[in-house]
């Protein structure tokens, strides 16, 4: 059993210091981050980069909520002084849940899960920080008001997918776009990241008409953008075991006269994929639709599961591409990956560039299509098409869009 508490540190303005302190600011603001939460990990504790704004303190032998407590004082203490960022000031805002040990949480993962439950309650409640037990987070993931609201929202066409370039590497050029789901929360007046609230959903039944929506939403935008772009939409585990997907999929394909070839279906391996899904990706990859590997090397994929799906991209996971900088380990993952699709005609795409040295050394690997900060972030279609591609066919995007959607 686990005894030790786990803090998931999230660093929730870096979007925000970014946009003020520039894209070059990047490196320097997650460095002092972490050099803040490293001032606090006494000997003995562990630190995990679970993305690069979230940490997961392991809090060796902490196991009482008053503890906690302190543990938490001191970070924010240690995070109170703004912080130098080429001569400006800048003020680090963190958010944190905290996995409680106890019988109901026997593994590390558990405890992560837990912790991640209990940060979401926090950016939800705009609190500093969030302590759960295993009986707290499952009652959380119940919460019967938070999914009626979803529900509610889903109706009011509230969810939006926001679209992040994708160049190729080799000349820069744009291939086509990833759809990331923004709720335009018309309650709380703001834009909600998918992290919030996308766990819990993936957990209940309305994950299906939530992508569903998403889907012929994100075709319906690529049907207007030039050829040969193409829109890349992530599917939840759970959807890929249902045969209906390939028909919904074929359908908003036909309604909105786009080539199959132009969508890319994103899955992610977590764990041992069903011999259905499987099925199910090879329908989709008979229909022309290409199927991507997303966030490679850090599932629990096996070399056998590789073998049997269907995929024709591998989109190396954002924990490499950034540690290839400085890990020679990084570096050879990265160039082993490469290899690998290379041989088995597969396309590699780095995610999670976020500056220029980064891009260079991706292209160097021999990736093929690069996507990150340094290249544009997700933004809505309007300012996608302006930004990247230049004006719309407006009637046909007015069409489109009164077949499929109603407005977003
Ligand atoms: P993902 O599919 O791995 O998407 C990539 C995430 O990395 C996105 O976060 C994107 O905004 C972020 N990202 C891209 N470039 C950079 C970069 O250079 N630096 C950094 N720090 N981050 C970068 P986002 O949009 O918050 O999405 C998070 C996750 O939520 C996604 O991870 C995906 O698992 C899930 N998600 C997003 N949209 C959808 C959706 O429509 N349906 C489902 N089921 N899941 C979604
Ligand atoms: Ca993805
Ligand atoms: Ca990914």
């Amino acid at each position: 059993m686990v005894k030790h508490a786990h803090a998931l540190i999230e660093l929730v303005n870096f979007d925000l210091l970014v946009d003020a302190h520039g894209e070059q600011s990047v490196g320097l603001i997650i460095e002092e981050f972490v050099s803040g939460l490293k001032s606090i990990k006494r000997a003995g504790d562990g630190l995990l980069e679970v993305s690069p704004t979230q940490f997961c303190l392991v809090l060796r032998g902490v196991h009482q909520r008053q503890h906690i407590n302190l543990a938490m004082a001191k970070l924010y203490r240690a995070l109170a002084a703004p912080v130098d960022v080429f001569g400006e000031s800048a003020q680090l805002v963190v958010r944190c849940g905290i996995a409680l040990p106890g019988s109901k949480l026997a593994k590390s993962k558990q405890m992560l899960s837990c912790a991640q439950s209990a940060l979401r309650h926090a950016k939800r409640q705009e609190l500093p920080h969030v302590i759960f037990s295993g009986t707290e987070a499952a009652a959380a993931r119940e919460d019967p008001n938070f999914l009626a609201r979803i529900r509610e929202a889903l109706d009011m066409g509230e969810f939006v997918p926001y679209f992040q370039p994708k160049v190729t590497a080799a000349y820069g050029t744009l291939v086509g776009a990833e759809a990331l789901v923004r709720w335009h929360d018309t309650k709380l007046k703001k834009v909600v990241p998918p992290g919030v609230f996308i766990e819990q959903v993936e957990e209940s039944g309305l994950i299906f008409p939530l992508t569903l929506h998403l889907l012929k939403s994100a075709i319906a935008r690529c049907a207007n953008w030039p050829e040969p772009l193409h829109v890349a939409v992530n599917i939840p585990p759970k959807l890929l075991t249902e045969e209906f997907l390939v028909t919904a999929i074929g359908d908003a394909l036909t309604v909105a006269d786009l080539d199959p070839a132009r969508l890319i279906v994103e899955v992610t391996e977590r764990g041992k994929m069903p011999k259905l899904a499987i099925q199910v990706l090879g329908k989709l990859s008979a229909l022309g639709v290409k199927i991507a590997i997303d966030d490679f090397g850090t599932g629990e994929s096996s070399l056998i599961q590789f073998r049997s799906m269907p995929a024709n991209i591998v989109k190396l996971d954002q924990v490499f591409v950034r540690g290839a900088a400085k890990s020679t380990k990084d570096r050879a993952i990265v160039a082993a990956v490469v290899e690998l699709a290379k041989r088995c005609q597969m396309q590699v795409v780095a995610e999670g560039v976020e500056d220029q040295a980064c891009a260079d050394l991706m292209k160097t690997l021999g990736c093929d299509w690069l996507q990150g900060y340094w290249f544009g972030k997700p933004v809505p279609n309007d300012e996608f098409v302006k930004a990247y591609i230049g004006e719309p066919p407006k009637a046909q995007v007015v069409d489109h869009m009164a077949a499929l959607l109603g407005s977003d």
